[in-house]
C-alpha cells in the first residue's frame, strides 16, 4: 500500500492503478463501519484508494475537531490488511491553501435534519468531497448509510455537477449490542454507552411497530422519543420521520420513511437511523 500526501504524489500513484477505481473517503480512527466500505470497494473495483482527512470546514467552531480521535499508524495497518492500494492523507495546507474561498453548496436536501442543527456542516462536506473526487477521479465512491443525509447530499452533488462516479451507499455496521459504530463512540464511558443503546433500541421498536402495521409518522417518531427519553443521560436533539430521498418531514400515514435522530449522550453527539 502506498501512502501519499501531496496532490502530485497522489497523481503519480493513481497512474499505475487498474480501473475501475473504488474510493473510500474517511476522517480516520477506523472501525468496522469504515472497513465494511473498504471491503465492498475491494469487491466491486480493481483497485481501492482510501483517504483520511478530518475536514475542518465541516466542523463548527464549538464542535470536536481538536479532540477528534486519531491513530494514523493503526488506520494504515487496517487499510493495508484490507488490500487498499493507496491511502491519501492530505494536510490542511494542501486542501485549503492560504486565500481559499471556493465552496460547493447543495441547496435543498442540506436544509433539514443535521443541516438545521449544524448550519455550515454540509457546505464543508460537499466542498471536501468535490475536492477529493477531483483529485482521485474514482469510478465508484463508497459512503455509509450511518450518515444518511450525507449520502443524499453527496448523491445530489454528484448528479448536479456531472461527476462520472457511481455512489454506493453501504449499510450501517453495529456493535453486537446494537450501537451504531462511530469514531465518536470512543468518547463514551460505560454508563453513557449503556444509555446510547436507547438510540438503536428506539429505532428497533419503531421498526417492530411499522412491521405490525403502524404507519402514522407521529406515532413512529414518538416511539423513538419515548425510548430515548427513558434514559437519564440522554438529551434528545431531534427525531425525524422523513422521505428517504427528499428528506421532507412526513405527516400522517407513510409508505416508506427514514427515521433519523441526533442525541447528546453526556457531551457526545450521536446519530442513528433506519429506513422503513
Ligand atoms: P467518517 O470517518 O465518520 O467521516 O466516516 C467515513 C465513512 O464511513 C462515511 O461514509 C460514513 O457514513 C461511513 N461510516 C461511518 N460509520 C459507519 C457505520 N457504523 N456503518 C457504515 N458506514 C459507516
Amino acid at each position: 500500500m502506498k501512502h501519499v500526501i501531496t496532490l502530485n504524489e497522489l497523481r503519480d500513484a493513481l497512474d499505475s492503478l487498474p480501473r475501475p477505481l473504488g474510493f473510500v473517503p474517511t476522517m480516520g480512527y477506523l472501525h468496522e463501519g469504515h472497513m465494511s466500505l473498504v471491503r465492498r470497494a475491494a469487491e466491486e473495483s480493481a483497485s481501492v484508494v482510501a483517504s483520511i482527512y478530518a475536514n475542518p470546514t465541516q466542523f463548527a467552531p464549538d464542535e470536536d475537531l481538536d479532540t477528534y480521535p486519531r491513530d494514523i499508524p493503526r488506520d494504515k495497518a487496517m487499510l493495508k490488511e484490507a488490500g487498499v492500494d493507496v491511502v491519501w492523507i492530505p494536510t490542511t495546507e494542501i486542501m485549503y491553501p492560504e486565500g481559499y474561498q471556493t465552496w460547493v453548496t447543495v441547496e435543498v436536501v442540506t436544509q433539514p435534519l443535521e443541516g438545521a442543527r449544524r448550519p455550515t456542516h454540509f457546505r464543508g462536506v460537499s466542498t471536501v468531497v468535490a475536492k477529493l473526487f477531483n483529485a482521485v477521479r474514482p469510478d465508484k465512491a463508497f459512503f455509509g448509510q450511518k450518515d444518511a443525509q450525507q449520502a443524499v447530499v453527496v448523491k445530489r452533488m454528484t448528479q448536479d455537477l456531472s461527476y462520472p462516479i457511481e455512489i454506493v451507499v453501504c449499510p450501517i455496521e453495529r456493535e453486537e449490542d446494537g450501537l451504531a459504530m462511530s469514531s465518536r463512540n470512543t468518547y463514551l464511558n460505560e454508563e453513557e454507552h449503556q444509555a446510547a443503546l436507547s438510540l438503536s433500541q428506539g429505532l428497533k421498536l419503531a421498526q417492530t411497530a411499522f412491521q405490525s402495521g403502524e404507519r402514522d409518522a407521529d406515532a413512529l417518531r414518538q416511539i423513538v422519543i419515548d425510548r430515548v427519553n427513558a434514559e437519564e443521560l440522554t438529551d434528545l436533539q431531534y427525531v425525524s420521520c422523513a422521505h428517504p430521498s427528499t428528506l421532507e418531514e412526513l405527516e400522517g400515514d407513510v409508505e416508506t420513511c427514514l427515521i433519523s435522530m441526533a442525541v447528546f449522550v453526556g457531551q457526545t453527539r450521536l446519530i442513528d437511523n433506519i429506513v422503513l
